[in-house]
């Protein structure tokens, strides 16, 4: 048979994910000769032989990669056969990389645990276990390509046993960079004491105390999770009054006791689930919520220590970033944690958990960063500075848009300086210089004030459009769809508040078309903290009696509204959440940014018909909820439960959000709505609109991968930059 020759070039999450040694064996297997190595791009296959098993090796690189691998491309050159005599893993060469994409960090993998557990095994019961499937990732790498001199674990020298899986192509080490074992890599210990660490971990949990542990992407401060008092502590010493802690499991059975489960992510991230009538867990761990943020052990520290239900919250001051390094968690959580257990594997990233509800993350962090989204044409390099709330960053290159990991609010210097640490760390590792900035609308956020020092030329993209850019960006889209913004707050293209927008939108450009009829917001920024306000100006405004709301304040506040100074006018759809969970008597006052829609939402039961809730004709379409809340006091009235009032609620919003789509269907003929924002991280809200919308037969795109909330925001600012500037490149289509 002639002997042929083949060049397969690889894009996609192909490094650090085991892919040269399945390329190696595979080839071996088939009889074939010649090389592979990583390139800046991704993976590069030189194989000759005869051309039968050239096909074979192709296919079984598209249909069986290693089960951390994401192929994005793969193009096939023939070239003529060179006489190769052997097959071989080339060690990466250091090469002015691009697209070389690095895999996020990855949890325990099961093949471990045969090693881990055995006590004849040299890694018996190691902290720092991993292998080509598994381990930490984004988190360590400081630059591409991936290779162990490029991480944290450069410093660690492997003895002869490591080093020999290292360099064996059959081993499932292969080129694991953060390969290492009790002779030669990390080391974990307790702060201040020669005590064995997990055996005084473990004992401390027990009796209550709070313990900072080092993890993949910071610290987290743990306590038990069924003490009530351990839990309290934890919050006054971390300055977090009611928002919800996430609690590991030491395995699935014990969550299944608590928790009714679904179906669970591969990469552990936090997920919100139901709390089962009866659990144990302590009811201080999410005050006034039927969900927990719950997980399972994903590294083999946790494997060591979590013996029992075990709260596991960002080792972090209130809203500061998560801590890495070891001073700076003995500095910054001194007076939270009674214990530090320390290792010597530095953190190069920080990374918080990532959170998901209902298979749609909420919060994007490990094990999701730095996979990229592909935007479907290509862009010169820009930088998208997001929203100030729950802020993420995004950098486009090439045709892709690479989200950075959750950071936070931009409220703190803390924060500023992790966004310049997350954006360093993306341009460098995906090596793009920015060329354009994108950033929000409002002129008071940081991140505006942030993208204007960059003295780039600036694109300021309207928020709630960047929401429904976001959304067709994630699913890939460009056409033309009927926006549903709904969010708490964002700047309006006309200087007032919105909140609860339908927009005419794509990439280009947007119309707005319809909104919530607007409100007085009383005391802006004050009236997100305090519901009962919210609740006021709803009443005054459908002309129903003030007297409803019960506070010492509230004659000031409502002769403010009357005076017709009573602040912006707002369409937020949560501003109208707050004044229902008001109403209701779920929630008056917020601790945190969404508690009463969160709650109103808790308590929520059952299928009740809708409130009314028409649509107002005119060249601006609106949303009326005055005969809701008039409907909803009536209800109240006549001593109906809450969880049939809520229920009533949420069944009229999603009821209203389909007509008056409906109306903006036979004006524009458009039949695909997006639905974006974080009032659609609200489960039963963004359910029952997708149903009352596929009904009508609409098409409806909503978020998965990216969150619906403003974490989403800066991938709808880069690909709206992205797509106004896609000529601008020199290289586009
Ligand atoms: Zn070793
Ligand atoms: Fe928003």
């Amino acid at each position: 048979m002639e002997p042929a020759r083949r060049i397969f070039r690889i894009r996609g999450v192909v490094q650090g994910v085991g892919f040269r040694p399945f390329v190696y064996r595979t080839a071996l297997r088939l009889g074939l000769r010649g090389a592979v190595w990583n390139d800046p791009e991704g993976v590069v296959v030189d194989a000759e032989g005869d051309a039968a098993s050239l096909d074979v090796l192709a296919y079984e690189i598209k249909s069986s990669p290693p089960s951390r691998a994401s192929i994005e491309s793969m193009r096939t050159l023939d070239a003529v056969p060179a006489g190769a005599a052997t097959f071989s893993i080339i060690p990466s060469a250091t090469l002015g990389a691009s697209h070389a994409r690095v895999s996020a960090d990855l949890p325990t993998c099961a093949a471990y645990l045969a090693e881990f557990l055995n006590p004849k095994d040299r890694r018996f019961r190691y902290p720092f276990i991993n292998c080509t499937d598994c381990g930490p990732r984004y988190s360590i790498v400081e630059d591409v390509p991936y290779d162990r001199s490029q991480t944290t674990m450069r410093s660690f020298r492997m003895c002869p046993a490591c080093a020999s899986e290292y360099a064996d192509p059959l081993s499932r080490r292969f080129h694991a960079q953060p390969n290492a074992c009790p002779a030669c890599g990390p080391r974990l210990w307790l702060h201040g004491s020669d005590r064995e660490p997990i055996a005084a971990t473990i004992e401390a949990l027990r009796e209550g105390k709070i313990v900072a542990l080092k993890g993949i992407g910071g610290f987290h401060l743990a306590c038990d999770a069924r003490s009530e008092s351990a839990v309290r502590k934890l919050r006054e010493r971390k300055h977090r009054s009611g928002k919800p802690f996430a609690v590991m499991f030491p395995d699935l059975p014990s969550l299944e006791r608590e928790l009714v489960p679904e179906s669970l992510h591969p990469t552990a991230p936090i997920a919100l689930l139901k709390k089962k009538a009866g659990s144990t867990l302590a009811s201080g761990i999410a005050p006034g919520l039927d969900e927990v943020g719950a997980f399972l052990p994903y590294t083999p520290l946790h494997h060591l220590v979590v013996r029992q239900p075990l709260v596991m919250t960002s080792g972090n001051r209130s809203d500061e970033p998560i801590a890495i390094r070891n001073d700076e968690a003995l500095e910054r959580l001194g007076d939270i944690a009674d214990l530090f257990i320390l290792h010597d594997r530095d953190i190069h990233m920080r990374m918080d958990d990532s959170v998901m509800r209902g298979g749609k993350v909420l919060r994007r962090a490990r094990g999701f960063v730095p996979e990229s989204i592909n935007l479907g044409f290509d862009s010169p390099p820009i930088l998208a500075v997001g929203a100030d709330l729950k802020n993420t960053l995004c950098l486009t290159a090439g045709g892709a848009a690479i989200l950075s990991q959750h950071i936070g609010d931009l409220e703190s210097w803390e924060a500023q300086q992790f966004f310049a640490e997350a954006r360093r760390n993306l341009e460098r590792l995906f090596r793009v210089t920015p060329q354009y900035v994108a950033h929000d609308l409002h002129p008071g956020y940081h991140s505006t004030r942030m993208a204007r020092a960059t003295g780039l030329p600036a694109i300021a993209v309207q928020h709630h459009h960047a929401h429904i850019a976001s959304c067709l960006a994630e699913n890939g889209r460009r056409d033309r769809v009927i926006g549903v913004a709904w969010d708490g707050t964002g700047y309006g293209a006309d200087g007032t508040i919105w909140g609860g927008e339908f927009l005419i939108a794509d990439l280009a450009g947007f119309e707005r078309k319809g909104r919530l009829r607007p409100v007085p917001l009383p005391g802006g920024d004050s009236a997100v903290r305090a519901p009962w306000r919210m609740a006021l100006s709803h009443l005054l405004a459908a002309e129903l009696p003030a007297t409803r709301v019960v506070h010492t304040e509230r004659a000031s506040v409502e002769a403010m509204i009357r005076s017709g100074f009573g602040g912006v006018p707002t369409s937020s759809a949560g501003r109208l959440f707050d004044a229902v969970a008001s109403l209701a008597g779920v929630c008056h006052f917020a601790t945190y940014e969404g508690q009463a829609a969160m709650e109103l939402e808790a308590i929520c039961e059952g299928d009740a018909p809708p409130y009314p809730m028409p649509v107002i004709d005119g060249d601006l379409l609106e949303l009326d909820p005055r005969p809701l809340l008039r409907a909803l006091l009536d209800d109240l009235d006549r001593g109906v439960p809450a969880p049939l009032i809520t229920s009533r609620f949420h069944a009229a919003l999603a009821l209203g959000i389909g007509e008056l789509c409906e109306r903006l269907r036979s004006s524009t003929q458009l039949s695909v709505v997006a639905l974006s924002g974080g009032c659609f991280q609200n489960r039963r809200l963004s359910r029952s609109t997708k149903e009352a919308l596929v009904q009508r037969g609409f098409e409806v795109l909503v978020h998965f991968r990216v969150p619906a909330g403003d974490g989403g925001i800066a991938l709808g600012q880069a690909a709206m930059a992205a797509w106004r500037l896609r000529d601008v490149s020199g290289h586009s289509r």
